[in-house]
């Protein structure tokens, strides 16, 4: 796919991995779609066990991405929310005539033992980790058949390994992988490519503020700071030595919004941790 021109739905594009990669598509002069919770954030569907991206977040990402050149539109999406995705998809449309290419990124995490794990957790990280895809894409269909298009679900590393502490988590990515390749199967006769990408360990709010305190807890490395914690996870455990950042992935992302040839992987992108 040529990349110039097209319409990109980012969802979670406030910050982290998706602002990257919304970054990237605007470069190629994308019109860019950046979805989050915005306001919503500060209501129910923010109420989580780290901040999830602010009205604030949302806006400063607009005006950073319009920098880039062609057109940026922020609009407000709880992935969760079905009404909410068909808002989303019908302002999108209103403002740039169609749908080509769906990021569906927006993800949470909860970690802790199973044994008392919130039911409360489990079904929200399922709403968002795996619904949202569901329910973005299906509002989208319609749009995305007239040309052919593309869907990029993020899943994580944690969808082809388990891991202690995150049962909730792993089984959500998972369930990515498995809707990413059973939607590959059946949207190939419209032209629609569904792909999903894999991230090792990225420097955003989602570690720093949830995976770096229950890293602590769990090995003890309770007098580091969040910074001196994730470089010994991925000192200890990523062959290249390097995290991954926002921009790994959007190169990712870059490379299968054009891959032609491409539909139903799972793109492993980080540094050697996991080489599947
Ligand atoms: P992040 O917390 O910085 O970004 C996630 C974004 O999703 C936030 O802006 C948040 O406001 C938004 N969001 C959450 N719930 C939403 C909802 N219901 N509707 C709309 N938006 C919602 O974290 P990130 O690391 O950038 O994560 C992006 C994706 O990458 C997630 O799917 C995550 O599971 C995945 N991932 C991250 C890592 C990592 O190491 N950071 C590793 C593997 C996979």
């Amino acid at each position: 796919m040529e990349i110039k021109g097209k319409t990109v739905i980012v969802t979670g594009a406030a910050r982290g991995i998706g602002r990257g990669i919304a970054a990237a598509f605007a470069r190629e002069g994308a019109n860019i779609v950046l979805a989050d919770l915005g306001t919503m954030a500060d209501k129910s569907a923010g109420d989580w066990n780290y901040a999830l991206a602010a009205e604030a977040d949302l806006a400063n990402a607009e005006r950073d991405i319009k920098a880039h050149g062609g057109e940026t539109l922020a609009i407000e999406v709880d992935v969760s929310d079905r009404a909410s995705c068909h808002n989303l998809v019908a302002k999108a449309v209103e403002a740039f005539g169609g749908v080509d290419v769906i990021v569906n990124n927006a993800g949470i995490i909860q970690t802790g033992p199973l044994v008392g794990f919130a039911e409360r957790d489990w079904d929200r990280i399922f709403a968002v980790n795996v619904k949202g895809i569901f329910l973005l894409s299906q509002a989208a269909l319609p749009h995305l058949m007239q040309n052919g298009g593309v869907i990029i679900n993020i899943a994580s590393v944690a969808g082809k390994r388990g891991f202690a502490h995150m049962s909730a988590y792993c089984a959500s990515k998972f369930a990515a992988i498995g809707l990413t390749q059973s939607m590959a199967a059946e949207l190939a006769e419209h032209a629609i490519r569904v792909n999903a990408i894999c991230p090792g360990n990225v420097d955003t709010a989602m570690w720093f503020d949830h995976l770096s305190k229950s890293e602590r807890q769990r090995h003890l490395h309770s007098t580091n700071t969040v910074d001196e914690t994730f470089k010994s996870v991925i000192d200890a455990t990523v062959p290249l030595g390097r995290e991954q950042r926002p921009e790994d992935m959007a190169d990712a992302a870059l490379y299968l919004a054009r891959a032609e040839n491409v539909t139903g992987i799972s793109l492993t992108v980080a540094g050697g941790f996991m080489m599947n």
